[in-house]
């Protein structure tokens, strides 16, 4: 599915993912909407943004 990328912060979120493409300086998330998995995770180490998408560093 593809997710909007704004033009500003999703105030909701904070992540620290400096490699994803929709992260803005400030430790932001930038994407309309996030999906976190696996269902059924016991902790939080366990669990992942599935947004995630690495960014493009030649652009
Ligand atoms: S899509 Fe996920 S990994 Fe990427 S900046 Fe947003 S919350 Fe972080």
């Amino acid at each position: 599915m593809a997710i909007h990328k704004m033009d500003k912060p999703n105030e909701g979120i904070k992540c620290v993912v400096n490699t994803c493409e929709y992260y803005m300086n400030g430790d932001h998330c930038a994407a309309q909407q996030i999906e976190v998995a696996p269902r059924n995770a016991s902790n939080s180490d366990q669990t992942d943004c599935t947004t995630f998408t690495k960014k493009n560093t030649f652009s």
